[in-house]
């Protein structure tokens, strides 16, 4: 097989910055990315759809327009790795083998976990924004709805996006107050674990939004089944050792499906028990193959697994990456910030950005914008600059304020 000095598995937010950040500091390199899709879809934007602010076409683009000039794009899926032999093997049987890996696939949408939920989906007022042809659905139920009960659920952690279940929910809350039927309608969340938001200096700002919706909050409640013609949801309630199944009716549900890592990645080598690429947190280094590499949702360290992340990880990567062809130790490290625009309201942001272990760390300057209130500022940036820092930013290799910590003293590790 063609041995590529660089392999990319996936052309998602991670793969195409990191084959641009690679590209722009050494463009004599020879790339190749494989995936399997035509389309490429800007999933930040997917809450902006459901809530009637952006066309969806704005989020999607033609995977030729966004793999970098110079990459090689191989078309088909990964099956199966072979990082004993440096080769990984594609669906359709073809081989391919590299100097250095970087798995960079996503993870997987399980909606086949919730018992009913893959044939009542995108119809019987069953929607979610974790999916493009579903979020401008989201916002058609939002309009069409006066009265009656919205449910929104949220499955146990990790999930892309821990925002995104409670984003749509104020947008929609938001919606319904503007046009006098707030309350005529009643909401209520249903989360798997028991905080509103994982890192606690945000949820003050979150909870008035939540009394001034007048949403219930149902702690433990984790979504198993949904019967659309019944327009019945149930959740397994846990409390204390003992858990029961509570059933809810509803006139529009969101649903966030349960999330694991990809069936081929957990059955190979390189995944941990759960299923998720083991890498270094600080380096992004596979822990048993020097040689391999991981970014984005995918992978195991637990940072927020969000777009906002490989925006930090795609240069540390691709640093790291070149020392290893180079014959050196990475040095370049990965602190574990992402980010979550939490929109509480159109027009208002909650914007949390934080570390490893949930260290607040925000990018801006309080005066300028604090993120641990609502503002304008945050909305602004989610709408007008964010878009424009992806496409044109991150997915051409320039690296705005997200130069890398180089170190030779691994954090997170021993
Ligand atoms: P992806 O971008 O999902 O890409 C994975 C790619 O791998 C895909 O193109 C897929 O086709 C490909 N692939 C899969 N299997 C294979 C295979 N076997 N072989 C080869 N290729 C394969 N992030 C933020 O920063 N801010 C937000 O506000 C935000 N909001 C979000 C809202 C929603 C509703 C959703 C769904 C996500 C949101 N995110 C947000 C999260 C963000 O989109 C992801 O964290 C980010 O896209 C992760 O990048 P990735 O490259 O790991 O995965």
């Amino acid at each position: 097989p063609r041995k590529y000095d660089v392999l990319i598995i996936g052309a998602g937010s991670g793969g195409i910055s990191v084959a641009a950040s690679l590209l722009k500091r050494r463009g004599t390199l020879d790339i190749a990315i494989v995936e399997p899709r035509d389309i490429h879809y800007y999933q930040p934007g997917f809450t902006l759809v459901g809530a009637g602010v952006f066309q969806p076409e704005v989020t999607q683009r033609n995977m030729e327009e966004v793999i970098p000039e110079g990459v090689t794009w191989l078309r088909g899926a990964v099956a199966e790795f072979n990082p004993e032999r440096d080769e990984v093997i594609l669906e359709d049987g073809a081989r391919c083998s590299y100097t250095t890996l970087i798995v960079s696939p996503g993870l997987k949408l399980d909606w086949e976990a919730v018992q009913g939920l893959p044939e009542t989906i995108g119809k019987n007022g069953v929607t979610s924004n974790y999916r493009y042809d579903l979020a401008s659905y989201t916002w058609k139920l939002v309009q069409e709805m006066k009265r009656g009960k919205a449910l929104f659920s949220q499955p146990p952690m990790p999930i892309k996006c821990a925002g995104a279940p409670q984003k749509v929910m104020y947008l929609s809350a938001d919606h319904w107050r503007r046009n006098g039927v707030l309350d005529d309608i009643e909401i209520d969340f249903s989360l798997a674990g028991n905080v509103l938001f994982g890192v606690q200096d945000y949820v003050p700002a979150l909870m008035d939004y939540v009394e001034r919706y007048g949403i219930a909050l149902n702690f433990s409640h984790n979504l198993v089944k949904v019967d659309g013609n019944d327009k019945v949801a149930t959740f397994r309630v846990t409390e204390g050792e003992q858990t029961r199944l509570v059933e809810k009716e509803f006139d529009m549900l969101h649903v966030c499906p349960p999330q694991t890592g990809l069936d081929f990645i957990r059955a190979s080598s390189l995944a941990d028990a759960a299923g998720w690429v083991e890498v270094d947190p600080a380096t992004l280094q596979h822990v048993r193959h020097g040689n391999v590499f991981g970014l984005g949702d995918a992978c195991s360290t637990p940072n927020a697994k969000t777009a906002a992340a490989v925006r930090k990880q795609a240069p540390v990567v691709a640093m790291n990456v070149l020392s290893v062809l180079d014959g050196q130790t990475p040095a370049a490290v990965y602190d574990g910030y992402g980010s979550c625009p939490l929109t509480v309201e159109k027009g208002r942001i909650v914007l949390a950005e934080f570390l490893y272990g949930g260290k607040v760390a925000p990018s801006l300057p309080t005066w300028m914008l604090d993120g641990k209130k609502a503002t304008r500022a945050a909305w602004l940036m989610k709408e007008r600059l964010l878009p424009p820092l992806y496409w044109q930013g991150m997915f051409r290799g320039r690296e705005y304020l997200a130069k890398p910590r180089m170190t030779f003293q691994k954090i997170g590790g021993e």
